[in-house]
């Protein structure tokens, strides 16, 4: 049996023609562990930010965050997982044929579950469920700001806020984008590229604005989350995809006395609890279906770099996924 497999390697940081497709070994189970063969492999924003060095990961590394397959390999004091189990991986390293993961952070998914929706469903997924559940519970009624309401985490933010009885207003750079977004569960959207987004939102809430933004965006629309917020109301800050939010002066806050949080999904996940119960019910909203994942597009596991140069330039909507 083959010792190697095909890879997404980064050895220096910086643009997408960092992404090295190369052969290198295939991952052993060590102690605590299990190697996935992976049948899908999730595409992410935070994908770049390792890449760019924004999220320094230590040089090399295999890129990529999640992925869905079957157990290969089990390794010493593993306990949960045997040979053959269907799971999914938000371990790391996942940009690969294969995938060594800490079987902490391992769930398996049942028959009904396939290995692509398993992908689309795990980080993304989650990430929307803590963010209206735990960052802002969100409540029926609320009006709710959602900026990249067509992206991967914006389309499930959608979905999870209309089945929680909120209006949720939803940004998007083209009306294609914006027509998604309603499809999806947006009551209004808004198109970032010729709206006021601030404007717009006083508006529909009668000018007094959301009771929360949640904000991936991060360095372009911060202060319009900050403007767009109500009064006693939360902003959530948990992304940059057109870059770091730049060092605040606390005091804006006692402007409305806005809550501020930087959630990070993996804060959700520190226990096997914790995780377990999250998967649980993310599992359960996909069987009911409250939640549905919109895939863009497959690409090639070769094609890695065109994967992350199409979600960068901002035309992909809902998930990508690579095929090894
Ligand atoms: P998306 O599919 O949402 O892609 C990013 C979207 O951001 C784009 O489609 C684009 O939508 C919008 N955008 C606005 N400005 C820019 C810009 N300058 N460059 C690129 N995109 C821009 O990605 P994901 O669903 O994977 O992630 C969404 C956000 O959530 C990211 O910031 C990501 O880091 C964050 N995230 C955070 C997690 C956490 O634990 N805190 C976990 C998972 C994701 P449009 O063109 O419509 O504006």
């Amino acid at each position: 049996m083959s010792t190697t497999m095909k890879a997404i390697v980064v050895e220096e940081y910086g643009a997408t023609d960092k992404l090295l497709y190369k052969d290198v070994p295939k991952p052993t189970a060590e102690k605590d562990t299990v190697v996935i063969k992976n049948h899908c492999i999730g595409v992410n924003f935070i994908d770049n930010y390792h890449r760019t060095g924004l999220y320094p990961l230590p040089l090399p590394f295999i890129v990529g965050r999640d992925s869905a397959g079957e157990v290969v390999e089990v390794g010493e004091g593993v306990t949960d997982f045997k040979v053959g189990d269907r799971v999914v991986q938000m371990s790391g390293s996942s940009y690969a044929e294969y995938s060594q993961a800490k079987a902490a952070s391992v769930e398996k998914i049942s028959h009904d579950i396939s290995y692509d929706l398993a992908t689309a469903a795990a980080l993304q997924g989650l990430t929307a469920l803590t963010l209206v559940r735990d960052s802002y519970p969100v409540k029926k009624n609320d009006y709710i700001l959602v900026h990249a309401a067509a992206g991967g985490v914006g389309l499930l933010l959608c979905q999870l806020g209309k089945h929680i009885g909120a209006h949720v207003i939803g940004t998007a750079s083209t009306d294609e984008k914006c027509a998604l977004a309603k499809e999806n569960g947006a009551e209004f959207t808004i198109n970032s590229s010729n709206e006021d987004i601030t404007k717009r939102v006083n508006e529909i809430t009668g000018g007094v604005g959301v009771h929360a933004s949640l904000d991936g965006v991060g360095k372009a629309t911060f202060d319009i989350s900050l403007a767009a917020t109500r009064r006693l109301g939360s902003v959530i800050s948990f992304g940059n995809a057109s870059g770091a939010v730049p060092p605040i002066s606390i005091g804006v806050l006692a402007q409305k006395n806005l809550k501020l949080m930087r959630p990070t999904l993996y804060n959700y996940l520190a226990t096997r609890e914790e995780s377990r119960r999250w998967f649980d019910e993310l599992f359960s909203l996909m069987k009911d279906g409250v939640l549905n994942f919109h895939i863009h597009k497959v690409y090639d596991l070769k094609d890695a770099k065109q994967a992350q140069d199409d979600i960068q330039a901002r035309v992909t909507t809902g998930k990508l996924l690579l095929r090894p």
